[in-house]
């Protein structure tokens, strides 16, 4: 017998139908007699239409009232799908956050858990009933109702499951689990049995969007195993593991991520002195603008170039600043690009092999495409491209690592 925490998202709960297919397969589990505790997000759609209603009614809403009222969505689910169980002969309780004291900091719109207390559901799993309980949501020690951010429903469940110990978390969702690309982008793309914790964190950190970023974290924290399965076919999907192959067997890149969100600003001309950096991305960060990639250029006459990356929605918000900034530098000038887009290759493999930079922009040199900035860590390499050439340069990428079949080494050729 083991501990289940499966999580089913919003196309997964989307109507009628889809919830009661959803119970049919937590039925089953708990039939085989395994512990089943299911966490749900709202309808697909619903969140963003309960955000619209907020902004129709006040264009900036308290923070507070807008959790209170984005919270509702995931009630409706669970409370349909205790009764799909019921329906079914099987016990099964439904539970707001607070219910079962997740319990959370008072950040509004994107609160942390800081304590799950898992007794509650500890005495129900007892009895043999099924758990079923709304994601994305908390309470603070006030007992306000408080949201984890978009996608949160994810951090629900593998927070539960580290709580509980569970032997496995389950994300169920629209894909059938973690692919070698966006199929949507590239037909040939692959999904993998396997991805370490950390290729995963990278790969969702990057723009891949099967997972929430912070679930993933929350997973690597607690050593919690988790699983991302399709509701709609189900298979074993993708494990995320935290063993790593022997790194003969390791393919060199396991996947690559994108992001649209991208936007570049570059203060031209600053004079090259300690402390210019910290002037500069100060403001930034106090407007509490996330900047990602960073790039610092000396030129011959004495200043230098300072360029950084912010989300697409900070942009004009940055830009002004900057201006400032540079008015106050004495800068140059102040050039700015709205149409960015990062492909960051990510894999393991390339801890212990050289090489995977080159064949990186070989690939994108081939098809005469422009990187403008390059950032790299252990185990991933991101360039910022002109957004025109992203889909090409997937394609590109996913050919010269040989993504579509199964091993690689270095030239891009499968290993013997
Ligand atoms: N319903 C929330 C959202 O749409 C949480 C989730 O689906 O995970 O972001
Ligand atoms: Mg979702």
């Amino acid at each position: 017998m083991s501990l289940f925490v499966e999580k089913y998202g919003g196309t997964s709960v989307a109507d009628a139908e889809r919830i009661n297919a959803v119970a049919d397969n937590v039925a089953k589990s708990h039939q085989q007699g395994h512990q089943m505790v299911v966490v749900l997000s709202a309808m697909s759609g619903e969140t963003n239409r309960l955000l619209a209603l907020a902004d129709q009614i006040h264009p900036d809403a308290d923070a507070r009232e807008v959790d209170m009222l984005v919270s509702t969505g995931e009630q409706v689910t669970i409370a349909l799908l205790a009764m799909a169980l019921h329906h079914r002969g099987i016990d099964a309780r439904s539970y707001t956050g607070g219910q079962v004291n997740i319990l959370t900091d008072n950040v509004y719109g994107k609160a942390r858990i800081v304590d799950i207390d898992a007794q509650r559901i500890r005495t129900d799993l007892e009895q043999n009933r099924v758990v079923v309980v709304a994601g994305f949501q908390g309470v603070d020690n006030e007992g306000n109702i408080t949201t984890l951010g978009r996608g949160g429903s994810d951090t629900t469940a593998v927070a539960l499951a580290a709580a509980l110990s569970a032997d496995e978390c389950k994300i169920y969702t629209d894909v059938d689990g973690v692919y070698t690309c966006d199929p949507r982008i590239e037909p040939n793309a692959r999904r993998l049995d396997k991805i370490t914790f950390e290729e995963m964190l990278e790969l969702a950190s990057s723009g891949a969007k099967v997972l929430q970023t912070r679930s993933v974290e929350f997973a690597g924290k607690y050593r919690v195993p988790l699983r991302v399965l399709s509701s709609f076919a189900p298979d074993q999907g993708t494990l995320i593991t935290f063993e790593e192959n022997s790194s003969m067997e390791q393919p060199l890149i396991s996947g690559i991520a994108y992001s649209k969100d991208e936007a570049k600003l570059t203060i031209v001309g600053v004079p090259d002195e300690p402390g210019v950096a910290s002037k500069i991305l100060e403001p930034i960060s106090a407007a509490h603008i996330n900047i990602d990639m960073i790039v610092q250029n000396v030129g011959d006459d004495g200043t230098t170039d300072f360029t950084f990356t912010v989300p697409r929605a900070d942009f004009e918000t940055s830009r002004n600043i900057l201006e400032s900034i540079a008015k106050s530098l004495l800068a140059k000038e102040v050039r700015a690009d709205i149409n960015m887009a990062k492909v960051s290759v990510v894999g393991v493999g390339m801890r212990s092999h050289a090489g995977v930079a080159t064949t990186m922009f070989k690939a994108l040199a081939q098809e005469g495409i422009n990187i403008i900035l390059i950032s790299t860590s252990e185990i991933k390499i991101s360039v910022v491209i002109d957004d025109k050439y992203l889909e090409l340069a997937i394609r590109s990428l996913h050919k010269a690592f040989q993504l579509d079949e199964s091993g690689n080494d270095i030239t891009g050729k499968k290993q013997q």
